[in-house]
């Protein structure tokens, strides 16, 4: 079966998050567990995780397909060694907040070089940092986004994922978020249904197919290895609807989290009841 909601807001406290996917005939979700612009937020309330449990059952989404989406200051693969435990500390949080909410996942995005240091030594870090948070916590599974590839920003490649993955002590709780328009922006052409194929077949050959725990399921506004992140509304953009056929019929992405991150919010009930009108 497949999942789908949109990344909703928690505006108000995490509780209104199941809410807001409720409202839109979400069966799965994201959210941001903190304000995603500032380095601390207070604590979770004891009240707070209450009601963010009990309106996920209202509305019928379990934590298979609740997918929390860490903050964007992080840095995981920060060069700098006084400004990475910054990054460490707030990741660290963040795992925190999704044990204390039942979460299973965490999405991030893996870090960036920022011209400071070689992409191997980046690399490094990242896992550095994703082996001292799983050190500290339980039961909740770092799942790190391919990314576009904008700037000094690693991940673009299976490769980079790859990498990171193999540096991974505890490989139970590492997995792989996919965003289609990342992985399209970033040269793998999934538009085509040979170049879906051979994408596919590359992430796992590359990375391995059981490592996909979600997918950010976007249309993009930009060309193919363009390296731009910009997000479509479903249909709209260059992957196109043939895209979205192929997608939702396939069962390699039955059960888990997909993700909308599409730019127009208006649209997301209809974007989901399109989607299901996909299904053969
Ligand atoms: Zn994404
Ligand atoms: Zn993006």
């Amino acid at each position: 079966m497949k999942y789908i909601g949109p990344h909703v807001s928690a505006s108000g406290g995490v509780e209104n998050a199941p809410l807001n996917a409720k409202a839109v005939g979400a069966s799965a979700f994201a959210l941001f567990t903190k304000n995603q612009r500032q380095w601390v937020s207070p604590p979770l309330t004891n009240k707070s995780i209450e009601l963010f449990k009990a309106n996920c059952e209202e509305a019928g989404i379990i934590s298979d397909y609740i997918l929390p989406h860490d903050s964007y200051l992080i840095n995981l693969g920060q060069p700098d060694d006084t400004l990475i435990g910054k990054s460490r500390n707030a990741f660290f949080d963040e795992m925190k907040r999704c044990e204390q909410l039942g979460l299973k996942m965490l999405n991030f995005h893996p870090g960036s070089h920022l011209n400071q240091i070689p992409l191997d030594k980046c690399l490094n870090r990242i896992a550095e940092s994703i082996n001292l948070a799983l050190e500290r916590t339980e039961g909740v599974t770092a799942v790190i986004e391919n990314t576009a590839g904008q700037g000094s920003n690693v991940g673009f490649s299976f490769e980079h994922i790859a990498i990171i993955i193999d540096k991974v002590e505890d490989k139970s709780r590492v997995g792989v978020c996919l965003d289609t328009c990342h992985t399209y922006s970033a040269g793998y052409d999934l538009k085509t249904e040979e170049g879906y194929r051979a994408t596919f077949a590359e992430f796992d050959q590359t990375i391995g197919a059981h490592y996909l725990r979600a997918i950010h399921l976007n249309d993009t506004k930009k060309e193919l290895a363009s390296r731009v992140d910009r997000h479509d509304s479903i249909g709209k953009g260059l992957l196109g609807m043939p895209f979205f056929e192929r997608f939702m019929n396939d069962p390699r992405f039955d059960n888990m989290p997909l993700i909308l991150e599409t730019p127009d919010e208006n649209l997301w009930a209809e974007e989901i009841l399109l989607l299901k009108g996909l299904l053969k």
